[in-house]
């Protein structure tokens, strides 16, 4: 299925595609309200993305030098060239220790090298402690976005979840109840656990520290308890120095969900005594993106969500119809790079707006990235027959003034007096869903040419 059709299924139920509109967007306003309170906020950005540019220079430099100090301070360092190598080595260690529970806290990577089935695969119980994640893993579901994994959820979604997997009584959705539910049985499991897995939000070359970023305390609660840390990072993640932490941290959580800071902004630099850390540095096609030159400032992203939030594409047709671990626009920039045959109908998922580039913050120029890769997708891909007709045909009158006149004409001629049937068929896409706005009075240019005449 294309992103199209997976999206017509979202669209099923209008009151849920309403209010997951409206959810997403009260958070696209928070970011807008959070942002102006910062005197120098686009300087900010400005610097975030140049900083980011600086990394992916000196890639090399910057991860052998976070090695080194990493390693300095005790930390067991591993490199996996993709998701195969990265899930091996986390089983390896757990393997070592005998370890056969693991409690996890919010990670993209993790996602996307499909780590839990791996380790479940080989009898290992892995819980997912963040709580939209623990509840998308509950429904058997992946997360539907990077910063709110269960937002297209209700809370009478969770109530019946939990009933049916925590034996919670019916509570009618309360959110105080689901939570405290939520939060008795994770205590439990972070009791157990042998090994607790982190993501890493940025990496700090000069101390071989890392930062986690959570709004539950779900990684310092796994961590601590615990005897064994494996934190699993992208290449990109690293960051040249500790004072570079002041710009990311401010951009990363007002650009996420508004607020001036996440809750626990975690730092994490050696393992506690009789204690194991390991961090392991994966590339997964990282470095290919990173050759490709139109393509590659998409890995200065530091999943904020904030594109998602504002895109009107994504805000009405949901996480999943994307079927990609990232979705939204960044994911489909980093997708086609990933199966280009898979995910060529991503990068049209777009109004082209440019919205999602007004709020990242990092100045990815992403709506310019999803037409780049339109124009390689249809070198690349073969198109449907009508679609290419329709698209020379539209060349030929938009380059042509006097056609693109009686074009015009006979459209709104078309409107106004041809039966419905003609206007609304399956050659008209965007009909299907809504009506065309209904043609009033002259053309812009016969307005235009009527409006020099009366003042002559
Ligand atoms: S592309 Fe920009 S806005 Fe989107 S998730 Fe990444 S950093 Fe945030």
């Amino acid at each position: 299925m294309n992103h199209a059709k997976r999206a017509t299924e979202f669209n099923k139920d209008e009151a849920k595609v309403n209010w997951h509109d409206k959810a997403l967007w009260y958070v696209r306003e928070k970011r807008d309200k959070s942002a102006h309170n910062v005197h120098g906020w686009e300087y900010l950005r400005e610097l975030g993305s140049a900083l980011k540019a600086n990394v992916l220079s000196n890639l090399d430099t910057y991860l052998v030098q976070f090695e080194e100090n990493a390693k300095k301070n005790g930390v067991h360092v591993h490199w996996a060239a993709d998701a195969k190598e990265h899930n091996e080595i986390v089983l390896s260690i757990m393997n070592k220790h005998k370890a056969k529970k693991v409690v996890k806290s919010k990670s993209m990577l993790t996602e996307e090298c499909h780590l839990n089935p791996h380790l479940e695969k080989h009898g290992i119980e892995v819980i997912d402690t963040d709580l939209g994640e623990r509840i998308v893993q509950l429904a058997e579901e992946p997360p539907s976005h990077i910063v709110l994994p269960a937002i297209h959820k209700t809370k009478e979604d969770v109530d019946v979840l939990f009933q049916e997997h925590l034996g919670t009584i019916p509570s009618q959705g309360n959110p105080e109840y689901l939570v405290g539910e939520a939060r008795k049985h994770l205590r439990n499991k972070f009791l157990n656990a042998d090994v607790a897995i982190t993501g890493v939000n940025f990496a700090v070359a000069n101390t071989g520290g890392f930062v986690v970023c959570t709004n539950e305390g779900n990684a310092d609660m796994g961590v601590h308890l615990a005897k064994v840390h494996i934190a699993c990072m992208g290449i990109e993640k690293i960051i040249p120095r500790e004072e570079h932490l002041g710009v990311f941290l401010r951009l990363l959580a007002r650009s996420a969900t508004g607020q001036p800071i996440t809750t626990y902004s975690s730092h994490f630099n050696k393992p506690e005594e009789d204690k194991e850390m390991h961090i392991v540095i994966v590339d997964n096609g990282r470095t290919e993106q990173l050759s490709r030159e139109d393509f590659r400032a998409s890995l200065h992203c530091i999943r904020c969500g904030a594109c998602m939030n504002t895109c009107p594409i994504y805000r009405r047709s949901g996480g999943h119809s994307y079927d990609y671990t990232i979705p939204g626009p960044i994911g489909s920039i980093l997708s086609p790079g990933k199966d280009l045959k898979k995910h060529s109908s991503l990068p049209f998922a777009s109004t082209l707006c440019g919205s999602c580039s007004n709020v990242c913050p990092v100045k990815i120029n992403i709506h310019e990235q999803l037409y780049k890769w339109r124009q390689v997708i249809v070198k690349e891909e073969p198109q449907p027959v009508i679609k290419k007709t329709i698209m020379k045909t539209a060349g030929k009158v938009l380059a042509n003034p006097k056609l693109f006149e009686v074009a015009g004409k006979s459209a709104r001629f078309a409107l106004k007096h041809a039966p419905r049937f003609m206007v609304y068929n399956k050659l008209n896409a965007w009909g299907n869903a809504r009506d065309l706005p209904e043609v009033k009075g002259d053309s812009f240019e016969e307005w235009y040419k009527k409006r020099n005449k009366n003042n002559e």
